[in-house]
């Protein structure tokens, strides 16, 4: 466990060009999520950095609900999933975004998030921000406020944190 936590992030990250489309720098975490330790550790920065802040933590599809369930466990919150669509039963909140190509969709249930419930809101990687803001609109549909964002890996470059201001993004670590 040497190093600080970004630094083992960064150790355990492969950037890999044009992936999945040209012109995308693919940040592949497969890495971070073989090291038992790394993922524990990255649980409880997350946890800690909204600490007394949070009663429940949103985990958004795919690769936030490895991180999101790990924050639960780390805070022992409850966690509710935002999918997306045709994977969960009704009733739902529903909530659409445009993309760099096209649109994209994300869902959770209704009645899963107590009202007035702060919300800590987890996913892998925050790019344009543009799925973390429909997140963030599920919440508040769902009745709940949103204490925060938290990130493994950021991409600055993208911007997605002035996108999701006002509310808060804790990043362990951020890439340009
Ligand atoms: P965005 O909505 O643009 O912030 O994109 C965030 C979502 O897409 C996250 O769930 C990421 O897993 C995924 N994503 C977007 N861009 C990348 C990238 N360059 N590398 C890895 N994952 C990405």
């Amino acid at each position: 466990d040497r190093g600080s936590l970004a630094e083992r992030v960064a150790a355990q990250t492969r950037e890999v060009a044009d992936f999945p489309f040209p012109g995308v720098r693919f940040q592949d975490l497969s890495g971070v999520y073989a090291q038992p330790r790394l993922v524990r550790d990255l649980a409880h920065a997350l946890a800690g950095a909204y600490r007394g802040r949070f009663d429940h933590v949103l985990a958004v599809e795919a690769r936030g609900f490895l991180l999101g369930m790990a924050v639960a466990q780390a805070s022992a919150k409850p966690l509710t999933l935002c999918r997306k669509p045709g994977k969960l039963p009704g009733p739902l909140h529903t909530v659409s975004y445009d993309l760099e190509y096209g649109t994209d969709t994300l869902q959770i249930q209704r009645d899963r998030i107590p009202p007035d419930a702060r919300v800590l809101v987890v996913d892998d990687v925050l790019a344009t921000g543009g799925t973390l803001a429909a997140a963030e609109k599920l919440v508040t549909a769902g009745g709940g406020r949103v204490c925060g964002h938290g990130v493994v890996l950021e991409i600055a470059a993208l911007a997605g944190r002035r996108r999701l201001y006002p509310s808060q993004v804790f990043a362990v670590h951020t890439v340009g």
